[in-house]
């Protein structure tokens, strides 16, 4: 797996002594989730793996070298049943999924660390992880935060940008910047869930009236967005946009500590 993560911030590299001599009573570890799941007929199963690894890499480069913040490997496999149906999709159950994050907050306890932060770049993970974050303050006293991708990408339109939901103009413009070689542009292909303007109140998102969809119900190629307007400068712009308030976020979440009432 290609790796954006600097050396010196990336757990897995280091000896158990050198993590030993961690300032880890503030120390901020980040657990990326991610998935391994189709994405159309032009973007890797890795999609969401390969992004989280590039905007956390970006992001972390852009942090004061002295501040203790730590990223591990990847849980590279989610909770992707909404894919289910298109081959190459590998979904954890909902308990798997949920277990694997409890065991790594209790290693991560284990090993004299307090804080954790979950980066997590697949929608379906989403609820997953907030749960999560919860569950291990209560349960094992952890200081615990969430971090969804880098925020709305600037300059779309209100149609991509409301429902690109997947395989869409961000997704396929981050990866024409960092991993090109992976990107088939001469099969791009386009669906939405839903259009801007639609009357309704009932959404598949965002709202307080929404129905679960699954892909299959929606589009025939996997893709919920459109693909076409997609560039590798775009792609550059909003990973810089995108590490910058990942990188923000961090360095709040470094100094952040419960105050009691
Ligand atoms: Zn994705």
């Amino acid at each position: 797996m290609r790796t954006w993560i600097p050396d010196e911030r990336f757990l897995p590299y280091m000896t158990w002594k050198q993590v030993e001599a961690l300032p880890r009573d503030r120390a901020l570890v980040v657990l990326p989730t991610a998935a391994i799941e189709q994405h159309g007929h032009h973007l890797p199963l890795a999609t969401d793996t390969l992004l989280n690894n590039y905007l956390l890499g970006h992001a972390l480069r852009r942090l004061p070298a002295d501040l203790p913040v730590y990223a591990l490997a990847p849980v590279c496999y989610g909770k992707s049943n909404e894919h289910i149906g298109f081959p190459g999709t590998f979904s954890l159950a909902r308990d798997t999924f949920v277990s694997v994050l409890r065991d790594l907050g209790a290693s991560l306890k284990a090993g004299g660390f307090r804080k954790l932060v979950f980066f997590n770049s697949h929608g379906g993970n989403h609820s997953l992880v907030d749960v999560m974050a919860r569950d291990l303050r209560a349960e094992l006293g952890l200081t615990t935060f969430c971090l969804f991708g880098g925020g709305p990408a600037s300059g779309l339109s209100a149609q991509e940008a409301k429902y690109g939901f997947h395989a869409g103009e961000v997704e396929t413009s981050l990866l024409l910047d960092a991993t090109p070689d992976l990107v088939a542009t001469d099969h791009y292909t386009a669906s939405y869930i839903r259009r801007v303007g639609d009357p309704g109140t009932l959404m598949p998102e965002f709202a307080y009236a929404t129905y679960a969809w699954l892909t299959r119900d929606v589009s025939p190629t996997g893709v919920m967005g459109d693909p076409a307007p997609s560039t590798a400068e775009h792609g550059r712009r909003w990973r810089d946009e995108m590490a910058g308030c990942i990188a923000q976020a961090l360095v709040e979440m470094a100094a952040f500590e419960h105050t009691q009432p």
